[in-house]
């Protein structure tokens, strides 16, 4: 059954950004390999980002977590661990969501409204856990694969190609191939005349 919040056919939240504007969003961290640099070119460029966040990871680099709120990044729930949700019984689907949303809203003052499962594996239970909790489960339109060895020069092409009104797929876990092309695919957004955006609160 078609749920009305979700666009049939990704899944994605029905939500618009301001025309100009896509959504760069990265995946995975805090990392301290990757956060500090990530969060220095967005703000030098006057971009911002979304930052989906793992629990475990928030609690181990919470000064991390406190950097991209204060600079006006948007925080949003990536799970506690990074598990496969529906391989989950809906007790640890519930304690993955509930726990990470709870140390982030202990490190921002605010519980996050926006969710993104990891590898994007969901279903109607674990939207409906997440809904729940209070959070808009989020995917992407643009995925680089910046995970996947992908050169930077090839994620700065992958990005050229990215839309106003996009959500793309970044991740935040140390590699260092994005963190390379990051100044360049915003340099290059920029001279579209685009700017990234945090995604907008639910
Ligand atoms: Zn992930």
């Amino acid at each position: 059954m078609a749920d009305p919040g979700f666009a049939a056919a990704t899944g994605r939240p029905l939500s618009t950004a301001p025309s100009g504007t896509l959504a760069l969003t990265f995946d995975d961290g805090p990392h301290p390999d990757s956060t500090p640099e990530l969060l220095d070119a967005l703000t030098a460029a006057g971009h911002r980002a979304t930052f989906f966040l793992c629990g475990a990871q928030a609690e181990r680099h919470p000064e991390l977590v406190r950097a991209l709120d204060r600079a006006g990044m948007a925080i949003a729930n990536h799970t506690w661990s990074h598990p496969a949700l529906p391989d989950l019984p809906l007790t640890a689907v519930r304690d993955e969501i509930h726990r990470t949303n709870r140390v982030l809203a202990k490190l921002t003052g605010r519980p996050p409204t926006l969710f993104r499962p990891p590898y994007g594996a969901t279903s109607p239970e674990v939207r409906r856990v997440a809904a729940d909790a209070g959070l808009t489960e989020t995917l992407w339109d643009v995925d680089p694969r910046d995970w996947d060895g992908t050169e930077p020069a090839e994620i700065v092409a992958v990005l050229a190609a990215a839309r106003p009104g996009d959500t793309v797929l970044l991740h935040d876990h140390g590699n260092r191939n994005t963190v390379t092309a990051l100044p360049a695919v915003l340099a290059a957004l920029t001279g579209r005349g685009l700017r990234s955006t945090a995604l907008p609160r639910h």
